[in-house]
């Protein structure tokens, strides 16, 4: 994914009060290093970050995007990321995207080692083609994920709740979940509750309710997730936060996963059991995820 337009952002207070930060956003040379070496993004993935779909030039969901950035933030005790710059970088990059579909990537570092303040930068390239997977789906294997439901608020530390750089584990679950057979992952927790995918949210149907694990200090609350639920009760559908096992996503009548680039995806097994998917919802959904948000 080639990196089409990028951004350096000198971050400024969050309560600074001014309106006009296009001072503070510098177009970057796409093709020249940028980073220190000092770097503690790449040193110990010490930072955070957002992905926001853009289409046809229209980033979806800034709001959320931006709101998300700074509660990882907050979580990883990083300075609070002034919302009105950020915009503005996200206006900024999503005039140079590339007709159709296209991600922008929002990136908060705690900056370089010693150093007097964080680095950010935001980016836009072309987003992969996801529109095979949208049709066929994806096989999930559930994956432990080691800890029990309780963890992410008995352990804040473990930043389960913050969408930080750190993506390695996630990255080898996805790995794993190849090595089974399967195109994605589902982590449950060592009591059997189904949390999320490594990038994406999960959402099951049972009968006429459309369910989702409640985002806690566990999971990332995510915003296709909000989006999805929205336009279903806009339709007249019941929705639900719950607390679900493996079985119930092994015994649902449906289910998806979500994620602000892939968008809709059903799952068409879990761990080889075939689950039924709805092709005509699935394919509802992301007509409703492509328009501007
Ligand atoms: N959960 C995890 C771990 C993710 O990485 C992501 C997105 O990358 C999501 C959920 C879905 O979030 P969103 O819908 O905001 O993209």
């Amino acid at each position: 994914m080639a990196q089409r337009f990028a951004l350096r952002i000198d971050p400024v207070a969050a309560d600074d009060s001014r309106d006009d930060f296009a001072h503070t956003l510098t177009p970057m040379d796409v093709a020249a290093p940028a980073l220190s070496v000092g770097e503690l993004s790449t040193q110990r993935g010490d930072g955070v970050f957002e992905s926001i779909g853009v289409v046809d030039g229209h980033a979806n969901e800034v709001e959320a995007h931006v709101q998300r950035l700074a509660h990882s933030a907050r979580l990883c005790d990083l300075p609070a990321p002034n919302l009105t710059q950020w915009r503005l970088a996200v206006d900024a990059v999503s005039a140079h995207a590339p007709a159709g579909e296209a991600v922008i990537k929002l990136i908060l570092s705690r900056g370089v080692e010693h150093g007097p303040a964080p680095t950010a930068w935001a980016t836009v390239a072309a987003a992969p083609d996801f529109r095979a997977v949208r049709e066929q789906g994806v096989r999930v294997v559930t994956l432990d994920r080691g800890y029990d439901l309780g963890a992410g608020e008995r352990a804040p530390w473990l930043l389960l709740g913050a969408k930080t750089l750190s993506y390695a584990v996630n990255m080898a679950a996805l790995r794993e979940a190849r090595r089974r057979g399967a195109e994605d992952a589902i982590f449950v927790t060592r009591d059997g509750y189904v949390l999320e995918a490594p990038t994406a949210s999960l959402i099951i149907r049972r009968g006429e309710e459309f369910l989702t694990p409640a985002p806690s200090g566990g999971i990332l609350h995510g915003t296709t997730q909000l989006s999805v639920f929205e336009h279903l009760e806009s339709g007249g559908h019941a929705t639900r936060y719950a607390t679900l096992s493996a079985t119930d996503l092994a015994t649902a009548d449906a289910a998806w996963l979500v994620s602000s680039i892939r968008l809709a995806v059903a799952i068409t097994a879990v761990d080889g059991a075939p689950l039924a998917s709805d092709r005509a919802l699935t394919a509802e959904l992301n007509e409703f995820l492509l328009s501007p948000r």
